[in-house]
C-alpha cells in the first residue's frame, strides 16, 4: 500500500528527496562553470591558471589546461583527483569547494588562501622565522599531512609553494593533482625530461630512480605516503636554511646523488642534533625508516623553542655531514 510506504520511508517521504538522495555524490560537488565569476590571474602553474573569483563567496578557480588533452584518460583521471578532495576537510587543508567537470571546461574550485606560500616568505622576501614559529609551521604541516594519510590519501607534491601561511595558520594545497598536471604536459613532451625549478629537491630517490627521459603517462612515479615525508623534510630544510637542499648542484648531479642515496650536505644548517635528526630521518633512503606524521608531531614537540647559537666553544662539529 503506497500510504505506508510513504509513511515508513521516514525521511525519504518526499518523492523529491529520495531523487534528491539518489543523485551521485560526485555531482553534488558539479558547479556550473556559468556560475564561477572571475577575478584576475593569480598564477599559471603547470596544472593550469588559477585565478581570484567568486561562488558564493571569494574563491580560487584553477582551471585546467584542456586545450590540447580531451580524452577519457584525462577526464577520469580528473574525477578521481576531484573524488579525493572530497574526502577533505581539516583546518590545515585548502577548502574544496567543487568542480567543473563538463570538459572543456575543467576546474577545481576552492577557498582562497590569504596571506603568501611558504615559498614567497623564505625565498622571495628572505623572511627568516624564529625556532618557535619554524616549529608552530612544521607541526601544522604535519598534521595536516597526517590527517591526509590517516584518510589515504598521498599529497605526491608537498613543496612550500604549495602551502600558504594566513596570519600564523598554515594552509595545504593542490594534494592528489599530481597525475592531473602530468597528463596535460606529456603530450607536448620531446626526448627530454621537463624538470620544474626546484622540483628535484622533492623527489625521494625511489622517485628520482624512476624519472625517465621520456616519461609515459603509464610509467607512474612511485609516490606514497614515505615519499611525501621525504618532501617535509626538504620544507623543514628550507625553512631552517632559508635556502634550498643542494644550492648550486646541476639537475644531473642531484639526480645522480640523490639516485644513489647521498644527502644533501648541512654545511650552513646551524642547529640542534634533535632538528638535524629529523631531516635526516626524513631523508632516509630506505623509504620504511622515514617516521610517520604522527611521530614528527612528538619529535617536532619536544625540540627546544630556542635556536642553538654557534658560538667559539661550540664550533662546526655539529653541522654533521649528510653523507649516508
Ligand atoms: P606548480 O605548477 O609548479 O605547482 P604553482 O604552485 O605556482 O607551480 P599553481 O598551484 O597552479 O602553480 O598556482 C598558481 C598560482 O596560484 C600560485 O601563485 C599559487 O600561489 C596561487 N594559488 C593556488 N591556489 C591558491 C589558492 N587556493 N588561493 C590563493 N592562491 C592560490
Amino acid at each position: 500500500d503506497s500510504q505506508d510506504s510513504t509513511v515508513s520511508d521516514g525521511e525519504n517521504a518526499d518523492p523529491r528527496c529520495t531523487r534528491q538522495n539518489s543523485v551521485t555524490s560526485v555531482s553534488q560537488w558539479d558547479i556550473p562553470y556559468d556560475e564561477l565569476v572571475h577575478g584576475e590571474v593569480l598564477g599559471k602553474g603547470r596544472f593550469g591558471i588559477v585565478y581570484s573569483g567568486n561562488w558564493h563567496g571569494h574563491v580560487a578557480i584553477k582551471e585546467l589546461r584542456m586545450d590540447y588533452v580531451n580524452d577519457e584518460k584525462t577526464l577520469e583521471a580528473f574525477k578521481a583527483e576531484v573524488s579525493t578532495f572530497r574526502k577533505t576537510r581539516h583546518e590545515n587543508l585548502v577548502l574544496f569547494m567543487g568542480a567543473c567537470m563538463k570538459p572543456p571546461r575543467l576546474a577545481i574550485v576552492t577557498s582562497l588562501c590569504k596571506g603568501h606560500t611558504l615559498y614567497t616568505h623564505i625565498h622571495e622576501n628572505k623572511d627568516k622565522f624564529n625556532m618557535s614559529k619554524t616549529i608552530m609551521i612544521a607541526q601544522q604541516i604535519s598534521q595536516g599531512m597526517g590527517y591526509l594519510h590517516a584518510r589515504g590519501i598521498v599529497h605526491k607534491d608537498l613543496k612550500t609553494k604549495n602551502i600558504f601561511l594566513e596570519s600564523g595558520k598554515v594552509v595545504i594545497t593542490d594534494f592528489g593533482l599530481f597525475n592531473v598536471t602530468r597528463l596535460c604536459h606529456d603530450s607536448r613532451r620531446g626526448d627530454w625530461l621537463c624538470i620544474p625549478p626546484g622540483w628535484l629537491c622533492y623527489l625521494s630517490p625511489e622517485v628520482m630512480r624512476n624519472l625517465r627521459v621520456v616519461q609515459r603517462q603509464d610509467d607512474a612515479l612511485p609516490f606514497t605516503t614515505y615519499s611525501d615525508v621525504y618532501c617535509f623534510g626538504t620544507v623543514w630544510y628550507e625553512l631552517l636554511c632559508g635556502e634550498w637542499p643542494h644550492k648550486g648542484l646541476p639537475p644531473e648531479a642531484i639526480i645522480w646523488q640523490v639516485g644513489r642515496g647521498m644527502k644533501p650536505s648541512l654545511a650552513n644548517l646551524q642547529a640542534s642534533r634533535d632538528v638535524k635528526d629529523i631531516l635526516m630521518a626524513c631523508w632516509s633512503y630506505r623509504p620504511k625508516e622515514r617516521p610517520e606524521f604522527s611521530q614528527m608531531q612528538s619529535n617536532l614537540n619536544r625540540l627546544p623553542k630556542k635556536r642553538l647559537q654557534r658560538s667559539p666553544s661550540h664550533p662546526i662539529h655539529l653541522s654533521r655531514s649528510a653523507e649516508s
